[in-house]
């Protein structure tokens, strides 16, 4: 198998025809020994019935069809379980990410590139709201981590078998596959895209789902967030051992004590206030500890339409 295109697919009835049409026509324009991957992430519509009739009238379309929604990152992991190309293309259903880019990828990749990554130059159609906070994280992330996460990429991509067998080797629960592959390092290169509006249906990411994915990214790659904590318990200390002082002092040898309610009040709350965040910060990484070692599998198939 010379390529797979791995496409999950979340509510997105209204776009799938017109996907295949189009992938159809990309994919053979490359090599005509190629797959397309969707994968049903527990949709609520009637995508699978869709993708089943596709799979049924073009050989070239292979379906997983998970028992419920277990997320877009999980849904990708596993085409890439599942793919058996020695290129792989990963897009999104609802076609704001254009096909046709990945001849353009493809050509890098025959230039010697293992990762061809798409960069946003321009995002139309979201919200203020989403822009400026995708814009922050990618910058913050690049600030905290020692990896170089490219700015303003998601998943859309095409990357090498070697990249894959790279994935496949990351136990991780909590997948975060643009880190993923950056940490794998190789020849990675880019090339530019205006990001299209969602032409049918709605987002699968509200902001629930944003937050999640990115304290995924940010605890998978980064110990920052522990040393602030650590560097706030230092910083506290250091105050309060300046006010214990004056404390002793204004008790023993200025003899005069306050009532002080105010300054109580203040020092337990800011107190009490930076030990709930340091524990809540603590919980993120214990949560994420705690499910890598109960190690469940990642997705359970309900059927498929792919030969094992
Ligand atoms: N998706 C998925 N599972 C989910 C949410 C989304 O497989 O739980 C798919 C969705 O069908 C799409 C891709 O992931 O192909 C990106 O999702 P979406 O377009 O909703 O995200 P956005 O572009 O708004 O960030
Ligand atoms: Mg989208």
């Amino acid at each position: 198998m010379r390529l797979s295109i791995i496409i999950p697919v979340y509510n997105e009835y209204d776009s799938i025809p017109e996907l295949h049409q189009r992938l159809s026509k990309v994919a053979a324009a490359i090599s005509a020994d190629y797959e397309l991957v969707f994968i049903n992430d527990g949709s609520k519509d009637a995508s699978l019935e869709r993708l089943i009739l596709l799979a049924q009238s073009d050989a070239r379309v292979f379906y997983i069809n998970f028992s419920r929604n277990f997320g877009h990152q999980i849904a990708v992991t596993a085409g890439l379980d599942h793919c058996g190309g020695e290129v792989v293309a990963i897009i999104d259903a609802d076609l704001q990410d254009p096909p046709e880019l990945i001849l353009e990828m493809y050509k890098k990749h025959q230039e010697g590139f293992d990762v061809v990554y798409a960069r946003r130059a321009k995002r139309k159609g979201e919200n203020f709201f989403k822009k400026v906070t995708a814009s922050l994280f990618y910058r913050l992330m690049v600030k905290i981590t020692s990896i170089n996460i490219p700015i303003d990429t998601g998943d859309f991509r095409l990357i090498d078998r070697k990249i894959v067998d790279c994935l496949k080797q990351m136990p991780e629960q909590n997948k975060f596959l643009r880190g993923q592959i950056a940490w794998a390092g190789f020849k990675q290169t880019s090339v530019e895209f205006v990001r299209e509006e969602r032409k049918y249906g709605a987002t699968g990411y509200p902001l629930k789902k944003m937050i999640r994915f990115a304290l995924d990214g940010i605890t998978a790659f980064s110990d920052r967030p522990l040393t602030l904590v650590t560097q706030m318990g230092i910083a506290v200390s250091l105050i309060a051992f300046i006010i214990i002082l004056y404390a002793m002092y204004a008790y023993f040898i200025y003899e005069k004590t306050m009532p002080g309610w105010t300054s109580i009040l203040v020092s337990t709350m800011f107190i009490g206030g930076i030990q709930l965040i340091s524990i809540g910060i603590i919980g993120l990484y214990v949560s994420r500890i705690n499910k890598n070692v109960i190690n469940r599998p990642l997705y359970l198939i309900q059927n498929t339409n792919l030969k094992k």
